[in-house]
């Protein structure tokens, strides 16, 4: 059954500075949706839950996507635990109970696949969460995400509100955070070869062994799967979002490499961790939906290294904003 969303519907995109909250404005405003609500981190701290229910009740919005976060790559998630599972937890706490108060039509939360179990039967279907322990390098966040995933269950079944949740694969695009310290591999490698390839280097570290596998999805899909869930899926249990397909991260470093500077050579440190070993999403259900992912890796790295480029100024000022103690 499909929902419609007026254009003219007041809606909060919680996150929307984020890799991909901005993702989802751009997604919205293109399909003319002239009511848009937002919050910089100054207006609203979102671990507030005093602060968060007015500003509900000032901005009354009908339709939430819940994409803010405190997130980073595996060296962030290792290092910094206590801020990763405390903002978090507040921030799918305080934005689910402020939208049940306020009456918010349907919310969509996201989480990510990390909630999984480290040895989970691959590809990794929605039924494999809480079978097993989790990967000790991001187990912090993930169990902030499970229990997002329980809250917006317990909200439904409790109060009857319409919250939905998705969990998508690793997440790459434009304004990403460049930051080698606190970012995500794909930015990372990319930063790397760049940097490397002006400074005249010939070598480039890459983390881990290089066997780790990993499912990249491009950050404009995720916007594209998000409208479609907001409107076509009404579930209680949450819904995996990816490609279904992956590749190791030596071939990923490859791939970045042929496209930002071609014949460098890689080094693997195998004393930095490789995390999880393998965390492929079965796409199933989302495919059954009807929806696919429409931008290849290559492309979508080519994009993105694109815009980069074109906006180096604000992927510095990105990393300086993610810059680790
Ligand atoms: P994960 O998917 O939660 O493990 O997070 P990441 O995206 O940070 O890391 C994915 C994999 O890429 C891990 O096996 C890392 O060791 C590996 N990797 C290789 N080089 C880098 C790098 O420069 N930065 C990061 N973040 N990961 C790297």
């Amino acid at each position: 059954m499909a929902t419609e969303i007026p254009r003219s519907a007041r809606i909060y995109v919680a996150g929307h500075r984020g890799l991909v909250g901005s993702a989802i404005l751009r997604r919205l405003r293109a399909e003319g949706f002239d009511n848009l609500l937002t919050a910089t981190r100054d207006q609203l701290d979102l671990r507030d839950q005093a602060a968060v229910n007015y500003w509900f009740r000032a901005n009354r919005p009908e339709h939430v996507f819940l994409v803010a976060g405190t997130v980073g790559g595996i060296l962030a998630n290792s290092t910094r635990p206590a801020e990763f599972i405390y903002d978090n937890l507040m921030i799918h706490g305080t934005v689910v109970h402020a939208a049940h108060l306020h009456g918010v039509k349907r919310l969509l939360y996201l989480g990510s696949s990390c909630i999984y179990p480290r040895e989970c039967p691959q590809p990794i279907r929605e039924e494999y969460l809480l079978t097993g322990l989790l990967e000790p390098t991001n187990e912090a966040y993930a169990i902030a995400k499970i229990s997002g995933i329980k809250l917006c269950q317990a909200y439904r079944l409790q109060y009857g509100c319409d919250f939905i949740s998705a969990m998508p694969t690793n997440l790459y695009g434009p304004h990403d955070n460049f930051n080698l310290k606190s970012s995500h591999v794909l930015p990372a490698l990319m930063r790397k070869f760049h940097d490397a390839r002006v400074a005249g280097r010939d070598e480039v570290e890459v983390w881990g062994t290089g066997s780790p596998k990993r499912e990249l999805l491009h950050v404009d899909d995720l916007a594209d799967a998000c409208l479609f869930l907001m409107r076509h899926y009404d579930e209680d249990g949450h819904i995996n979002v990816g490609t279904g397909e992956d590749l190791s991260i030596r071939e990923l470093a490859e791939t970045v490499r042929d496209i930002v500077a071609p014949g460098m050579r890689l080094a693997f440190d195998p004393t930095k961790p490789d995390g999880m070993p393998r965390k492929l999403l079965d796409v199933s259900r989302l495919h059954a939906l009807g929806w696919r992912h429409r931008i290849e890796l290559r492309e979508g790295i080519r994009g993105t290294y694109q815009w980069f480029l074109e906006n180096h100024e604000e992927a510095e000022m990105r990393a300086a904003e993610h810059a680790m103690a």
